[in-house]
């Protein structure tokens, strides 16, 4: 069987990664805001004729090629790779549509053109004329709503009628040749703004306006009044529902890890492996590995569905346009707010996030700040900290919510003043403007969003935490076991380490785990505890209680715990986040800024809370 290339094009945010994956089968992130997808994903499918191979090209507004992802469309859908093109328009927003379909049937290829949203559109009381529009257009439409599973049937009908059928005669000029004068570009984006208006106002029967509960919210939601401490509350009430909800999991996955060391031991030793080695697998890997997964996993299942909620549901877009304003008095692009969002997730996610910043050096600004906001792998600590130290054990998660929600907050103040000195310092330069698209609010689909976060997100971030903690958990067993003159290596580093970590507020051993986390950074408070423990061996992490006690036989205070807390935002990224770094940026001097810029901060403020508060 042949296999035709499709390119899928079309507008951000109007279902075409929702296309995509109703076709290819493949599960792609589909994000809500503008310019989300830049590299193109890649996905076959058959027809009942034919096999096709179906590209998905960045979102754009128009083929004019003034960002970057617009020149990656515009250079995909012109090739001659692209034998064909899907183009996805929403049906509620037919004119500005139009506008970027008009120049993509200028480039002559096949076109089906798929009115996508109908349900949306019927809903608000529009209905369209499609045989009409196809008419005007002189290409195939079809009508369809791409969240219903029947659209996959009307889509490979409608893709072989493409390839079958002749290409009727199409009413439109070609796309005139490059280097073409500004005022014939001009006069020519007028005619297809007219050209958009006219179809549309035959085709298109109702008020396509947005309606006015939709307006109504977002004057509340993005309003000057309410806006911010809406977004604080959202934030606080997404932390006091992970904090509340993942405590009775975490307890009881720690229970059950923890119960399988033994029978792993006996397994081990039934192996004939030398005690030594059934020690370091148990006690170190497996232990450290338990203490990963039942610490994450349960806060992570929690937070991330609840922040791909915010997603589907259209919110973070309004976050990104209250947020627009203080990042470009920083001298940085409002995009930076979504890759900042990204980094709560993941530094490394958030850092590849950035090519959705076109400027160079706005992208620059965005990635050495990214991690100031504390990730995934970072809460856990964060919230043991607070529970112990600031909230109390067993008080209503409220009060460690709130805090938590004051911490985090803290740390976007600080991200503001880091992109700010850069950007009047090494990074001088204008924030360019953009086009941030509020895309209509949405139903979200609860089955999908509990599918993506978890097989996506959650499973991801957590299969790399634990492929880095195993290994590290015995390689952390092996130095702290290995007593050259009675002391184990870990416990000389921590000593040599002493002075700098007591001026800073804490002590050696504290710097020693934060060092020895480069790897990941939730394995820091196990490899404390270890460093801490003479028995070199992690104990049960269930029962904050005994590591609050551990902490405080070490001689930590309420001042330790404050250091320990702001140096556990602010610090070097984690080694894969360095990694994207260097790969984004391709330079070795921009990954050590990206790790020194934090970690100055994060000791400046230890420093002013041990010597200049107290
Ligand atoms: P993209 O930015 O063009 O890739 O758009 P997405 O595929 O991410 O879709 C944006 C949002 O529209 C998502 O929340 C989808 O679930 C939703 N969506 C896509 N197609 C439809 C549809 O036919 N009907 C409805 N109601 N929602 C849809």
């Amino acid at each position: 069987m042949e296999t035709r290339v499709i390119a899928l094009a079309g507008l951000p945010n109007v279902g075409k990664s929702t296309v995509f994956n109703r076709l290819t089968g493949l599960r792609q992130h589909t994000g809500n805001w503008t310019g989300k997808t830049v590299a193109s994903a890649r996905g076959s499918f058959e027809t009942p004729r034919r096999r096709c191979l179906l590209v998905d090209v960045p979102g754009a507004y128009s083929l004019s090629a003034r960002s970057a992802e617009e020149q990656v469309a515009r250079d995909f859908l012109l090739s001659d790779e692209a034998e064909a093109i899907l183009l996805v328009c929403d049906a509620g927003l037919l004119e500005r549509n139009l506008f970027y379909a008009l120049q993509v049937l200028a480039l002559g290829k096949p076109v089906l053109l798929c009115v996508n949203l109908m349900d949306e559109a019927r809903r608000r009381g529009l209905s369209l004329d499609l045989p009409l529009l196809s008419e005007r257009l002189g290409v195939p439409v079809i009508g369809l709503s791409a969240r219903k599973r029947s659209s996959r049937r009307l889509l490979l009908d409608a893709i072989d009628r493409l390839f079958d059928e002749p290409q009727a005669e199409r009413p439109l000029p070609p796309l005139p040749p490059e280097g073409e004068d500004r005022r014939a570009q001009d006069l020519r984006t007028a005619a297809l703004v007219r050209g958009a208006e006219a179809i549309c106002r035959s085709v298109v029967r109702g008020d396509p306006a947005s309606p006015a509960r939709e307006a109504r919210i977002d004057r509340i939601v993005t309003g000057r009044r309410l806006a911010f401490p809406l977004m604080l509350a959202l934030l606080a009430l997404i932390f006091y529902l992970t904090v509340a909800g993942a405590n009775v999991p975490s307890a009881f996955l720690s229970r059950w890890l923890f119960a399988l060391e033994a029978p792993l031991r006996r397994l081990l030793t039934r192996a004939q492996l030398p005690a030594f080695a059934a020690a370091m697998l148990t006690e170190g890997a497996w232990r450290t590995l338990s203490w990963v997964v039942s610490v994450m996993l349960p806060p992570m299942a929690i937070f991330f569905p609840l922040f791909t909620l915010l997603e589907d549901l259209g919110y973070l877009p309004r976050v990104a346009y209250n947020l627009d304003l203080p990042f470009q008095r920083c001298g940085a692009c409002g995009k930076q707010c979504l890759t900042m969002a990204m980094g709560f997730g993941c530094n490394a996610a958030g850092v590849t996030g950035c090519r959705i910043i076109d400027s160079g050096r706005e992208r620059l600004l965005a990635i050495l700040t990214n991690s100031f906001v504390p990730c995934n792998g970072r809460f856990p600590l964060l919230i043991a900290l607070i529970t112990m130290f600031f909230a109390g054990i067993g008080a209503s998660p409220l009060l460690s919510s709130a805090l938590l929600t004051g911490v985090v907050a803290g740390s976007v103040l600080l991200s503001f003043a880091a992109t700010k000195l850069l950007s009047s310092t090494l990074l001088r330069g204008e924030s360019s403007s953009y086009v941030l698209e509020l895309p209509p609010y949405r139903r979200p689909q609860f089955g999908q969003i509990l599918l993506r976060s978890l097989l996506d997100r959650t499973l991801k971030v957590l299969g790399r935490a634990a492929a880095v903690a195993a290994p590290a958990g015995a390689a952390l067993w092996l130095l702290a076991n290995t007593q050259p003159g009675g002391e184990s290596t870990l416990a000389r580093c921590a000593a040599l380490l002493d002075g700098a970590g007591r001026f800073f507020g804490m002590d050696g051993a504290i710097l020693l785990a934060f060092l020895l986390g480069l790897p990941a950074n939730e394995t820091v408070l196990p490899i404390l505890l270890m460093t801490y423990t003479a028995q070199g061996s992690l104990s049960d992490p269930g029962a904050l209680a005994d590591v609050r006690a551990i902490l405080l036989a070490n001689g930590w205070t309420r001042l330790t715990a404050a250091c320990v807390l702001s140096f556990t935002v602010l610090h070097w990224p984690c080694s894969t986040t360095l990694l994207t770094v260097k790969k984004e940026t391709g330079s070795w001097g921009w990954t050590a800024l990206a790790a020194l810029l934090p970690t100055a901060f994060g000791l400046l403020l230890c420093a002013l809370l041990a010597h200049v508060i107290p």
